[in-house]
């Protein structure tokens, strides 16, 4: 198929904190060789706790982190370390959508005059274009002219979380980047937003890249899943299949909080700590926490195997 995107054993480390005093600070290992590739007109979701990587993954690939390690392609181009007009390009045809784009929305302007930024921040001169542009585009998203006056406060959560998602489309992109979407929505709302998204993705071609905490969304919104664990994929596969056949432990506790899903029906909580990214354990990340363990799991780090045609996994169980 037509792969858009493929990220290559994605390394990011970043010092916890820069001081004086401190000689060699902490490192936090965001991202500890991530590889996937994306097709186009798939929405891809990565999955996992905060602190596993995935906001940072989403981050580096949009190019506001560089990578310390491993190769990015968009479109058969690396883009590991592109500048200048390329790099303006490339943030045409990538956009984000922030968990808080409704709440970052600039109180003091217009949905007109925010609409109208990415146009301007992409060289777009003509203020006839822009407002065509604009308001050509309210309909995508359900809205009316009559929102271009209004301020944010005038609007409700999710009219305000439109928005958001519109000034990412206005400059036409194909690849979207949705960070935690609809988390800070109520769950009414929640809804509505998501099939919005898939409705957009028709209309316009797009690919989304999918991150969320919530594996139940997740599974809603995605073809295909990876997910994440302390820097690295512990299990992708299709949405279905993991759904049916969730192999690695911490897939298997994730669908275990969701109502419904789980194989068993028992609840399965995690022992120990969250992860530390800045010291991640010896041997097979998730040891201190799985329920599975073995000896071999303390000291040695699992590979990932192919288990099934799409379906891989990074656990000594399968070996
Ligand atoms: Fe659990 Fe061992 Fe598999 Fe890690 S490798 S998930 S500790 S069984």
């Amino acid at each position: 198929s037509d792969i858009i995107l493929e990220v290559r054993d994605l390394v990011k480390h970043y010092p916890l904190r820069r001081t004086k005093l401190l000689e060699s600070p902490a490192r936090v290992r965001a991202l500890n060789g991530v590889s996937f590739s994306i097709a186009r007109g798939e929405s891809f979701g990565l999955v996992g706790e905060s602190g596993c990587g995935k906001t940072t993954a989403g981050h580096t690939i949009i190019k506001l982190l560089e990578p310390t390690g491993g190769k990015m392609f968009f479109e058969g181009e690396d883009i590991t370390t592109i500048k200048g007009e390329r790099l303006k390009y490339l943030r045409r045809k990538i956009q984000i959508i922030f968990q808080d784009t409704a709440g970052s929305l600039n109180p003091k302007k217009t949905v007109k005059w925010i609409l109208s930024e990415p146009l301007r921040s992409q060289g777009v001169r003509s203020r006839s274009e822009i407002e065509r542009t604009i308001r050509e585009s309210l309909g995508l998203v359900d809205l009316d002219e009559s929102f271009l006056d209004r301020y944010p406060h005038e609007l409700s959560g999710g009219q305000k979380q439109r928005i958001g998602i519109l000034s990412a489309l206005i400059l036409n992109p194909e690849f979207i980047i949705a960070d935690e979407p609809v988390s800070a929505l109520d769950v009414s709302i929640q809804a509505q937003i998501l099939n919005l998204m898939k409705n957009l993705q028709k209309r316009l071609s797009l690919t989304y890249l999918f991150i969320s905490h919530d594996l139940g969304v997740v599974h809603f919104f995605c073809d295909r899943i990876a997910v994440m664990y302390l820097g690295e994929i512990v299990e992708m596969a299709e949405a279905t299949d993991l759904y049916a056949n969730p192999c690695h432990p911490y897939t298997q506790s994730l669908f275990s909080a969701i109502p419904g899903a789980s194989t068993t029906g028992q609840r399965i909580i995690l022992q120990g700590d969250a992860p530390d990214p800045t010291n991640p354990p010896q041997g097979c990340p998730f040891h201190p926490r799985c329920f599975k363990r073995m000896e071999i799991c303390t000291h040695t780090r699992p590979k990932t195997v192919e288990i099934s045609r799409g379906h891989s996994i990074c656990c000594h169980l399968y070996p």
